[in-house]
């Protein structure tokens, strides 16, 4: 069992705090909103009346308000700053691999041993055996509490010493979320806009989601091995795109949509057939998205 200083009983917070409590681990919590933290005693939380005060008896400090604002404002009162000295903080609020880098250097400046960590899940997945939540920073902290993180997610992982690899990780999935749900926004809008019923779309979706899988592992493995290029695999040429991709806009000038998605993903066609690259692969594009 181990004492634990718990910072933020938001939603996420709340759902955290139950697993550890669940656990077996005594949890220390303070809030901004006292009656949050209060409502964690019924589940045999400690409510505390400041972050000092739940840093003060624990080994592992955990945080998770809002965002490196409100985090960095209580973390860098000289008290809390002073209480968290020689344990072990664990950030779990979200934040970018810049401001990841920059609480690990600060805790380090401190005498705070600092894990970052990404919650890939909401708060009814915490707990669950399947949920992750990713870990960058001091390897030896993680190695040594890793029963207590698997608590909170079974398939949690070390992702590296580096502070902001977690965080990084989190952008790049939720990329590929958001690549999903903004298409998907789209789809239903040219469905509705053309009278298609939902029911209809989705059927054929299941029925195209072997195809849109393939092509999405056929990218990944072309691009991990700079076969950007035409060759005898390739599936479709950027010109073949591009063609089918116009159909798209066009749709979406006669019917009046938002055209904010055909813009934004039109402008990385427009930019490879500028550069003369209409006859190769669509894994040419990565060339245009800035990566060095
Ligand atoms: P939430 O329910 O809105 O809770 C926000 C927490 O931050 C509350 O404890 C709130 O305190 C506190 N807070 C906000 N501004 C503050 C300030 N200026 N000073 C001190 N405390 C402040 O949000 P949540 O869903 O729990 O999310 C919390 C974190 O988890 C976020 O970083 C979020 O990105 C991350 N996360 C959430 C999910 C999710 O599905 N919800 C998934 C992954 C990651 P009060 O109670 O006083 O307002």
């Amino acid at each position: 069992m181990t004492t634990i200083g718990f910072l933020g009983a938001g939603r996420m917070g709340s759902a955290l705090v139950k697993s550890l409590l669940e656990a077996g681990h005594s949890v220390h919590v303070w809030n901004r909103t006292a009656e949050k933290a209060q409502a964690l005693a019924d589940f045999g939380a400690v409510p505390e009346p400041s972050a000092e005060r739940a840093a003060g008896p624990a080994e592992i400090v955990i945080v998770n308000l809002l965002d490196y604002e409100a985090s960095d404002a209580e973390l860098r009162k000289p008290d809390v700053a002073e209480a968290l000295k020689g344990k072990l903080l664990v950030q779990l609020t979200s934040g970018s691999p810049k401001t990841a880098r920059e609480t690990g250097r600060w805790a380090g400046d401190h005498g705070i041993a600092y894990l970052d960590g990404a919650i890939m899940a909401t708060p009814n997945f915490i707990g669950g055996a399947e949920t992750v939540i990713l870990y960058s920073g001091s390897k030896t902290h993680f190695e040594k509490h890793e029963g207590l993180f698997k608590a909170l997610g079974g398939k949690s992982a070390f992702v590296g010493e580096d502070f902001g690899t977690a965080s990084a990780l989190d952008s790049a999935l939720l990329s590929q979320m958001w690549g999903t749900l903004f298409g998907t926004l789209q789809a239903l809008a040219v469905c509705r806009a053309e009278g298609i019923e939902h029911d209809v779309y989705a059927g054929f979706l299941m029925s195209a989601q072997p195809m849109i899988d393939g092509a999405q592992q056929d990218l990944m493995e072309r691009i991990r091995d700079g076969r950007d290029l035409a060759d005898a695999q390739t599936l479709a040429t950027v010109a073949v795109h591009n063609v089918a991709f116009h159909h798209l806009r066009d749709l979406i000038a006669d019917r009046d949509l938002n055209p904010a998605f055909g813009d934004a993903l039109g402008s990385l066609l427009e930019t490879a057939l500028r550069n003369d690259h209409q006859d190769d692969d669509f894994a040419v594009l990565a060339r245009f998205m800035g990566a060095k």
